[in-house]
């Protein structure tokens, strides 16, 4: 499960493994199973990661 965050009033979804945030949860869920699978980020995904 990833971890929902509410910062400004809106609502972030952060992969565990790494940290990033996401907007959308589909990709905070993709992050998170690609760190835990490989051990690294996909830039692919990362791209994606918001500052909160
Ligand atoms: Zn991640």
């Amino acid at each position: 499960m990833v971890k929902e965050e509410i910062k400004n009033n809106k609502k972030y979804f952060v992969c565990e493994e790494c940290g990033f945030a996401y907007k959308e949860k589909k990709l905070a869920e993709k992050c998170q199973n690609w760190c835990k699978e490989h051990n690294s980020c996909n830039i692919e995904i990362t791209k994606h990661a918001v500052k909160f």
